[in-house]
């Protein structure tokens, strides 16, 4: 079974906006077993919206696109559509009354003939009812592919793909079972890992496969296994993941598909009822940020003091002066210091801090580019590590971000 999507629309080829939708639908095409084939990016051209269409024709089985049907487009992907199918577009009376009442509802106004044109589908198509918008999607057949079009606004394609079009496929195609498990790991680097888990790796059985996705700080190993027997996949993945852990248990952090270190955080936070919260230098409050994104996070998360400026350091979080002068901001003792003060000031259990010489220009202090303090308070006192993360300053920051929590993490697992 192969999928290959299409966007339609010159803003993502001028880079004006990035294709999340292609991610969106891939992931969803994927819990259900369809491997995606291919991702293309087209203009909004008729003539290359018709060559895509038919170079695609019996090559995959689904095509589907976004983009490309509202009025603002001309609705460029609705009129190829039913040219390729040589068909002629008519009302739908369902869309019609629906793009009427959202026109009259929400603008208080009467439909215009431009409104009453997104109620135009082609005449052979199953319309795909869009509650969210006034474009409908489209699913269409010519041989042996199938052709879906959809809105290129995110939150209505993604309406139109958990509600009609995913349940659409189930039922018309027969596809293997592909179940993925991801580990989190936090602190060891991708080669280091690899080297490790080799000997596991060589062994795994022809139905699963190993995937490494590095980031700055962590790399998740994703296992996926693919085949027609649910239960078969599932019990070897469990074999095999009881026989990888042992080896990876100091840097294991968490399982599952798109569990980050802050939600393990939060649930481990939670489950212990404590509480945090941040003094951050050089990640600019993108601790606090990561924390908080977790729903519930209120919780155990209390506050930050962003506390950039050496001032800021000193005027908000009571770091004193002398501490600075004596050792510099950029140091173990005023990271420590930093951590005590955020704890005293939130009155929370632990609290981490921050300060560090992102680059590419040094600051308020000395320290070589890529050096990192990163300082944990705890209910038994403070502690903090050096780092250097080199460069750039994105890699910096986002590695001083993940290094944190992991730390924390670690912390509380082990003592708390
Ligand atoms: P409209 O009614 O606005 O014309 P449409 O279905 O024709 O909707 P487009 O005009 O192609 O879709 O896109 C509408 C908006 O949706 C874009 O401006 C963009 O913000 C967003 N969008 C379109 N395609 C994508 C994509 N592939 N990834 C992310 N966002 C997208």
């Amino acid at each position: 079974m192969k999928a290959t999507i299409v966007t339609v629309g010159d803003e993502i080829l001028i880079g004006q906006i990035v294709d999340t939708n292609s991610g969106i639908i891939a992931k969803s095409l994927d819990k259900i077993g369809i491997s995606v084939y291919e991702m293309r990016s087209i203009t909004d051209d008729k003539n290359h919206i018709l060559k895509t269409l038919s170079s695609l024709q019996n090559k995959v089985d689904i095509v589907i696109i976004t983009g490309g049907l509202g009025p603002t487009k001309d609705d460029i992907t609705k009129k190829t559509l039913c040219e390729y199918f040589e068909d002629e577009l008519v009302s739908d009376s369902k869309v019609l009354d629906h793009v009427t009442q959202l026109i009259e509802h929400y603008f208080k106004r009467p439909i215009t003939q431009l409104n009453k044109d997104q109620a135009l589908v082609p005449s052979k198509c199953e319309v795909l009812f869009n509650q969210l918008g006034t474009a409908p999607g489209m699913w269409m057949q010519k041989e042996n592919t199938v052709f879906i079009s959809l809105p290129g606004v995110p939150y209505e394609m993604k309406y139109l793909m958990k509600n009609e079009v995913i349940p659409k496929l189930i039922a018309k195609f027969e596809r293997p079972f592909i179940i993925h498990k991801t580990l989190l790991t936090y602190g060891v680097g991708e080669s280091l890992l690899a080297e490790r888990i080799e000997n596991w790796e060589d062994n795994l059985p022809e139905m699963i496969k190993l995937a490494y996705l590095p980031s700055p700080g962590r790399v998740r190993l994703r296992l996926t296994a693919r085949g027609k027997e649910e239960e078969l996949l599932q019990n070897e993945l469990k074999i095999q993941i009881e026989k990888l852990q042992p080896l990876i248990s100091d840097c294991l952090v968490g399982f599952e598909e798109d569990e980050t270190i802050e939600v393990v955080l939060g649930r481990l936070l939670t489950e212990k009822t404590l509480t945090i919260a941040t003094a951050e230098s050089c990640t600019g409050g993108k601790i606090a940020s990561k924390i908080t994104s977790v729903s519930g996070s209120s919780n155990y998360f209390k506050g930050s003091v962003v506390s950039y400026a050496t001032e800021a350091k000193i005027d908000v979080l009571g770091v004193s002066q002398d501490l600075i002068n004596q050792h510099s901001v950029v140091s173990a003792a005023v990271v420590e210091e930093m951590a005590l003060k955020a704890q005293e000031i939130f009155k929370t259990d632990f609290a981490i801090a921050t300060t560090g010489n992102a680059g590419p220009n040094k600051g308020d202090a000395d320290a070589e580019i890529g050096t990192v303090f990163i300082a944990i308070a705890t209910p038994k006192g403070v502690f903090s590590e050096e780092f250097n993360f080199g460069q750039p300053r994105e890699k910096v920051i986002d590695r001083t971000v993940n290094k944190g929590l992991e730390i924390i993490y670690k912390e509380i697992l082990k003592n708390y």
